[in-house]
């Protein structure tokens, strides 16, 4: 319990219970969805992107606290960056949920999802979001050419 009790630090119960961005942009350039059959999260995302540059972005879905707080936080720090930028946090977050390691401090607020590098199972709850969000960007890209 103590473990579980690190894992779901305040921050993360704190986004689980009022997540920032939650809703859809109405335009979006940019959407997707997301699915963690391992644990039963659902995540939409819609995005707006101009100029290669993530300018506004909103989640929605039903997920545990790990997923939705995940969503919640990375909406938060993704909001003003470019695509490359987005891609180089990915990797950074992606790193931290699996070892621990925080790297530079690029990733900010994101390093408080480092305790789920102990819990494997949770690994994919805590990405779900980000994975939603590279399909979406480069799925739209696809999309865009065929106008
Ligand atoms: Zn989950």
């Amino acid at each position: 319990m103590d473990d579980l009790r690190e894992l779901y630090q305040e921050v993360i119960l704190d986004h689980n219970q009022n997540p920032q961005n939650f809703g859809q942009l109405e335009p979006a350039t940019h959407s997707g969805d997301g699915y963690n059959p391992l644990c039963g999260d659902r995540l939409s995302l819609t995005l707006h992107l101009d100029n290669d540059t993530v300018t506004d972005l909103r989640f929605s879905g039903s997920g545990c606290a790990i997923s939705k707080a995940s969503a919640s936080i990375m909406t938060t720090v993704v909001k003003g960056k470019s695509v490359a930028q987005v891609e180089s946090l990915f990797d950074a977050f992606h790193t931290l949920v699996t070892t621990g390691n925080p790297g530079d401090g690029e990733l900010g607020k994101l390093a408080v999802m480092a305790g789920v590098h102990k819990y494997p199972a949770r690994v994919k709850c805590a990405t779900l979001a980000w994975h939603t969000l590279k399909n979406c960007i480069s799925g739209s890209e696809k999309m865009a050419k065929t106008e």
